[in-house]
């Protein structure tokens, strides 16, 4: 396929009036729009605004899709453990099927091709069906709780590893290599020692296989590790096996100046997830400081209710703003370091290799975008377009692995249908 329009091809090139070819999963020509035509002239053609990488969205809870809107105003402890462990808990297995593909619809129609996504205890399987049915990219993992946690998720540890394990065995790889496992202990509070050793050691007994947890997102959160552990948050896990170029932490909000030294010695992966952060008044992450010390940090939306969307275009521009506020400095965190985050820094922590550019080679996550708004109108930069002007609504058309999987409100799915029985299911939480 050729997809014309001015090309927003990474971080630091734009490229106007050019063209992006893919043939099968990978993206084969990007420059400009004549030279293709003239290269590839049989290949179907498409014309958009700009056309840019998939965005990247590294901490996502599809299966909360049903709880947006459930828990407003609420700090994160009793958000958690009063009303979104609860809707996990009651959930059967269609009302995971259906949260999961909305999720991932919401995902693909707002320009996010690929997911870290942190599902829940239990009916994980239903996800993985519903990412291969969608068709977006991913790293997914049932989550392991085996202390402190409620009844219909609080499981054996034995048990959890093993279905784990079962599901590394069947999905690891699976849909021509677009889905991957993370083991995905929920967080240190509700983990014994057993189970996040547990989870390093079946982590490493299959390549590629990643972690993937929440860190340090809330004072009261570390509070209940240190008195647990008798150690800070990411010290504790750092013990027991869970830092790593393979990790991937949510948050690290609250960490001190021993733990910045071990995410970077270690080379562990930070998700920054700002609108999350903001609405649960969980704090500022030190991203900047994250960033000069060379670690990863890639960008989330965290889960629908605590942002309430999944739309990646609002998370770049909530993670500038708020690092400007918070350095006093307008300087801080630019457009391209965001587009970074969301796009090459979210591959390298899913551990996708040449996802998040568009690039001779790389793969075929393709977006396309629509500036025919008076919001849109002008851009005199297509990139700060992208991270402080532009919504997921302007996306018309994205590509996973070299498929169209939306194209102006069609997808894979029956989408209103599953929007319809989204809603019913939804009012029982
Ligand atoms: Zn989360």
């Amino acid at each position: 396929m050729l997809l014309a329009g001015t090309l927003v091809a990474d971080s630091t090139t734009v490229i106007e009036d050019g063209a992006v070819v893919t043939i099968e999963d990978e993206i084969v020509f990007v420059g400009p729009h004549h030279e293709a035509t003239e290269r590839y002239p049989d290949h179907e053609r498409r014309a958009f605004d700009i056309v840019a990488p998939g965005l990247v969205g590294a901490h996502i809870h599809s299966v909360q899709s049903l709880g947006r809107g459930i828990a407003d105003d609420e700090e994160l402890l009793d958000w958690l453990f009063d009303h979104v462990l609860p809707m996990e808990a009651e959930m059967d297995a269609e009302a995971m099927s259906v949260a999961a593909t909305l999720g991932y619809l919401e995902c693909i129609e707002s320009g996010t091709t690929t997911v870290i996504d942190h599902l829940t205890v239990t009916h994980a399987e239903q996800a993985f069906e519903a990412a291969g049915s969608v068709g977006i990219r991913g790293v997914l993992g049932k989550v392991l709780m085996d202390t402190d946690s409620p009844d219909g998720l609080l499981e054996e540890t034995e048990a959890g590893l093993r279905e784990s394990e079962r599901l590394i065995e069947k999905y690891h790889g699976a849909f021509d290599d677009r889905i991957r496992y993370a083991v995905t202990p929920r967080f240190a509070v509700t983990c014994t020692e057993d189970c996040l050793r547990g989870a390093r050691d079946l982590a490493d007994q299959y390549e590629g296989v990643r972690l993937h947890t929440h860190a340090s997102e809330n004072e009261s959160e570390c509070e209940r590790v240190r008195e647990k552990t008798g150690k800070e948050n990411i010290e504790w896990l750092h013990e027991v096996g869970l830092t790593g170029p393979d990790v991937v932490l949510a948050h690290c909000i609250w960490t001190n100046e021993h733990e910045r030294d071990l995410l970077a010695e270690t080379d562990t992966n930070v998700v920054h997830c700002p609108s999350a952060n903001m609405k649960l008044a969980s704090g500022v992450a030190p991203i900047d400081e994250y960033r000069e010390r060379g670690i990863t940090v890639a960008l989330g939306n965290d889960g629908p209710p605590c942002n309430n969307t999944l739309d990646a275009f609002t998370e770049m521009r909530q993670a500038s703003l708020l690092a400007k506020v918070d350095a006093l400095e307008p300087t801080a965190l630019p457009a391209r370091n965001v587009f970074e985050m969301a796009t090459t820094n979210g591959a390298q922590a899913a551990g996708f290799d040449r996802v998040g550019k568009l690039e001779p080679g790389w793969k075929a996550d393709v977006i396309g975008l629509s500036t025919e708004s008076s919001r849109a109108t002008p851009v005199h930069d297509p990139l700060s377009h992208l991270v402080f002007a532009a919504h997921g609504d302007d996306v018309e058309f994205t590509m996973v692995d070299g498929r169209v999987v939306y194209d102006q409100g069609h997808t894979t799915v029956d989408a209103p249908a599953i929007r319809a029985r989204a809603r019913e299911l939804a009012t029982q939480y």
